[in-house]
């Protein structure tokens, strides 16, 4: 028996090595990250990139199509990988394992080829209160499409699915059950087996969304006697763009394909009835993504051992670290966890009172500490917990106890530079940031005032400081003004915005958000857009100007900020 030895296994990790050296000393951590963001996806070890790579460089061809050499080594490895999957979770044959791209195509599949065509207005689809999007919205899709009714079972006070009262919920009229087996936000080990032995009770289809489960617990699906199983390989150290549905072999022979192509027919003809191919390959159509498909094998291989055996101590690692960083984070007074108690795997959500979770993540990040903030896509998880989002830390076994102590530490100092506080200001110019003294007038702000600002600050952590003094002076908008009309969607933080027009034609526009950092870039954006004509708004090359302020990396969408929506709306409200 190997046993687990953690710093091991970091070495395995490339990109943590790479990025390894923080260090309390900040000055020094510059390049360093520590990566927390594990339950969004997980960092992949040198030999799931060399089995990649050494498919491309060796013997890359389509899969079950050619007679050549090298397809048949390809089909080989292709299928070697769904041998392993089928083995990995305890599936009865391969005819079970199809690919898909991840857990939301898999769910997809399930939704629109069995729930679709099998779904009526009598019927009763349940679905957990703290489910990712990837598991609510296909069936919400498919209840309009069908006339079917969604139920919710409601959680209890630790976050676990309530199972104390599931024939309220679950009942003749239930036809689908689909359930998270972890919440990606809760990282609770939900009950799924009560579930599911009371959706089969009643003769209704179980779904389990093992996304956040299958990295961190071994899965048996024929234990678990679940219907349809779905997770995604690069959550479990594995590519992205491949994931698995696994399917009761019954319920897939009878379910018409998902998509029509190539490679998921038997026959097909313009005067007879096309024929499909037999399970799994009838849920495949087109080339499939076969590096991902023979990398994921390689992760199964790395990962498996680790699961199978609780001995080896990989799960006791995991665990000791969870309770590290819960009890750390429990001694911060404004810490507000989401759920109390330790959570079951690494995924830890919490609030800090006082603080925008924007504000949090982004002072982290410019100390190279990578957690999210946000909905978590779980929007009506929020809603339930009468919350707009929450930070979360997510943590994979190549982390490590003094990570954690760096990103606690970091966090507190965050917590004490409170930019709202007077004392920040009084440091700030200690510091010789006289730039930002003469920002006085920010609804006025000059544009060129701000490019010299940022021109002399160099490094995000600088910048990332300038950000946060600017929307700390940025005035708040009237409470009146923050309405229905202001706001801004497509923001994931609560943002405003309110235009004025001169008789000459020029445009003046006022912002506000809950967030300290989001209030600092309208400052930028607004100084970029104010006093313009519709025509100069509309010309105007916002990315070049966060280019030149070293800011590019604030345009992304996916940054959540979504300062593209704010611009997008500007222009909108400036009519040429
Ligand atoms: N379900 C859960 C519980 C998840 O955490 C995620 C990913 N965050 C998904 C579904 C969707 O997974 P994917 O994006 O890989 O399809």
């Amino acid at each position: 028996m190997n046993l687990f030895v953690p710093q091991q296994f970091r070495q395995k990790f490339p990109l943590i090595t790479r990025y390894a050296k923080y260090s309390t000393d900040k000055s020094q951590s510059k390049s360093s990250i520590v990566y927390f963001d594990n339950a969004a996806t997980t960092q992949k070890p040198e030999q799931v990139i060399a089995c990649q790579q050494r498919y491309y460089g060796e013997y890359n061809a389509n899969v079950h199509r050619a007679s050549h050499q090298l397809s048949t080594n390809a089909t080989f490895a292709f299928e070697k990988a769904r041998t392993l999957v089928q083995k990995f979770i305890g599936a009865n044959s391969i005819k079970e394992i199809i690919w898909t791209k991840g857990t939301t195509e898999s769910i997809n599949l399930v939704v629109q080829s069995l729930a679709r065509n099998t779904l009526t207005s009598a019927d009763e689809i349940v679905l957990c209160a703290s489910e990712h999007h990837a598991n609510i919205v296909p069936w919400q899709i498919v209840a309009e499409q069908t006339g079917a009714v969604i139920k919710i079972l409601p959680l209890n006070e630790q976050g676990f699915i309530d199972v104390s009262n599931l024939d309220e919920f679950i009942s003749k009229k239930t036809k689908f059950v689909a359930c998270a087996h972890i919440s990606n936000v809760l990282g609770r080990i939900n009950p799924i087996k009560a579930v599911i032995a009371k959706a089969k009770s009643v003769g209704a289809i179980s779904l389990i969304d093992g996304a956040q489960a299958v990295a961190h617990i071994a899965v048996d699906v024929r234990a678990l006697d679940c219907d349809f199983y779905v997770f995604s390989a690069h959550k479990m150290y594995g590519p992205t763009g491949i994931g698995v549905l696994y399917g009761k072999q019954a319920l897939l022979e009878n379910m018409p394909p998902y998509q029509g192509g190539g490679e998921m027919i038997k026959t097909v003809s313009f005067t007879q009835t096309t024929t499909f191919n037999s399970l799994p390959f009838k849920f495949e159509a087109g080339t499939p993504n076969i590096a991902a498909v023979i990398g994921f094998g390689e992760s199964i291989t790395f990962l498996a051992p680790l699961l199978a055996d609780i001995q080896k101590g990989y799960n006791l690692y995991e665990q000791k670290m969870v309770n590290h960083c819960y009890q750390e984070l429990a001694k911060i007074a404004q810490v507000n966890f989401i759920v109390e108690g330790i959570p079951d795997i690494g995924v830890i959500a919490f609030t800090i009172a006082g603080h925008h979770n924007h504000d949090v993540a982004t002072s982290l990040d410019a100390s190279g500490i990578a957690i999210r903030s946000g909905h978590h896509c779980a929007m009506p998880l929020m809603a339930h917990l009468n919350i707009d989002g929450c930070l979360r830390v997510s943590l994979a076994a190549y982390n490590t106890i003094e990570e954690i102590d760096y990103f606690i530490n970091c966090l507190r100092e965050v917590l004490l530079e409170d930019f709202s506080q007077a004392g920040v200001q009084v440091e700030l110019q200690q510091k010789n940031h006289a730039k930002t003294e003469q920002l006085i007038n920010l609804r006025t702000k000059e544009m060129k005032d701000i490019i010299t600002l940022f021109t002399t600050v160099k490094g995000w952590d600088s910048r990332h400081r300038e950000i946060m003094l600017l929307g700390k002076n940025l005035p708040r908008m009237e409470q009146a003004l923050r309405n229905e009309q202001t706001i801004i969607t497509g923001c994931e933080s609560l943002a405003w915005l309110k235009v004025e027009q001169t008789r000459q034609g020029v445009y003046f526009f006022s912002a506000d958000s809950d967030a300290k950092i989001i209030r600092g870039l309208l400052v930028i954006v607004l100084a970029a857009f104010n006093h313009k004509t519709a025509e100069q708004i509309h010309n105007f090359d916002i990315k070049e100007y966060f280019n030149q302020l070293g800011l590019i990396q604030h345009l992304s969408p996916s940054r959540g900020n979504g300062l593209l929506a704010i611009v997008d709306k500007i222009k909108l409200l400036a009519k040429e």
